[in-house]
């Protein structure tokens, strides 16, 4: 039997300064080795809140695959294990849609379509752009699959720019972001509408929506992560989630790394940093 205290705050950027609130929630969690899965688990949470204190056992979720963040990358994931027949989660600190992707300019890269174009074109100009550094399977899978990126984001309701035919020709492409070729398909509402998109068809799908609630701690052992302990953010009651299969896709380090205003309180890198901290392999 182990425990593992957990202290949770909530802070939050008041006029530039950061604030804490009142509220402040301590969280043991507490394994009996009873059987040889980690869900024999039982987590309590003390909270202490205006100056009174809680305790009680933690309210507890167990699904198939957790995915803990709700742009793009989570709710694709959430959308494909659904497919597949799991019973999946989706937990975000923003609403389902928000982040980077929201914010963005919804402009993806469709290759193939002008001359002399073609996934390979793509995958030399991402090597390039990359200074060789990149994964190289993962290269080429991004280079082969654009269409099917764009289709995948149109099926979930969101439409790119199309010619006077109504059509995604070369017509509609610009030459931006260092390409060689026109690969530019924009979006003439921008990021907005694709998240509005994944919102829909994340409601459409029977997925379990958690949010506001934001996850963290993570829980792993024998080298996978199967647990989140995550903090509801309009209640400040913290929730524990338990799966075999949890997909991180809270954002890349981009937006975080100079916290200007634009970039919106959504990315921490932490996909790269949780696992990390627990030995884990990326
Ligand atoms: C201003 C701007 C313009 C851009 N324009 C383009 C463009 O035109 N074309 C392009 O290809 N790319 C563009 N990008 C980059 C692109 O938006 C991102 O690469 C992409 O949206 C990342 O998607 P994501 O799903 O990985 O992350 P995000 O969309 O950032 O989603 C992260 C999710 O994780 C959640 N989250 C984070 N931490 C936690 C936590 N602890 N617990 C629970 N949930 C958490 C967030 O609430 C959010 O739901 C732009 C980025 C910015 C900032």
């Amino acid at each position: 039997m182990y425990i593992t205290p957990v202290i949770i705050s909530q802070t939050q950027f008041i006029n530039g300064k950061i604030g804490i609130s009142k509220s402040l929630t301590l969280l043991f969690h507490l394994k009996i080795d009873i059987g040889p899965s980690w869900h024999n688990t039982l987590v309590f949470c003390w909270k202490i809140n205006g100056g009174v204190l809680f305790k009680r056992l933690m309210e507890t979720w167990d699904f198939d695959v957790i995915c803990v963040g709700a742009g793009g990358a989570g709710v694709t994931a959430a959308l494909s294990a659904a497919k597949a027949g799991a019973r999946v989660a989706i937990l975000s600190k923003e609403p389902i849609g928000y982040g980077d992707t929201r914010i963005s300019k919804g402009v993806m890269a469709y290759a193939g379509l002008s001359q002399g174009d073609s996934p390979e074109e793509f995958y030399r100009d991402l090597l390039e752009g990359g200074e060789h550094l990149n994964d190289g399977e993962l290269t080429k899978t991004i280079s082969r699959e654009t269409v099917l990126a764009v289709l995948t984001v149109e099926g979930f309701g969101h439409i790119f720019r199309r010619d006077e035919e109504g059509r995604i020709s070369g017509k509609v492409l610009s030459p931006a972001g260092g390409h060689r070729f026109p690969r530019g398909l924009s979006s003439p509402s921008e990021g907005v509408s694709i998240g509005n998109a994944l919102r829909a068809a994340i409601t459409r799908a029977g997925i379990a929506l958690f949010e506001e609630t934001m996850t963290v701690k993570l829980y792993s052992e024998g080298g996978r992560i199967h647990g989140a302990l995550a903090l509801r953010l309009l209640s400040g009651d913290a929730v524990f989630f338990r799966a075999p299969s949890v997909v991180l896709a809270t954002g890349g380090p981009a937006g975080s790394i100079t916290l200007t205003p634009i970039a919106c309180k959504a990315p921490q890198a932490m996909d790269l940093a949780w696992p990390t901290r627990q030995g884990l392999s990326l």
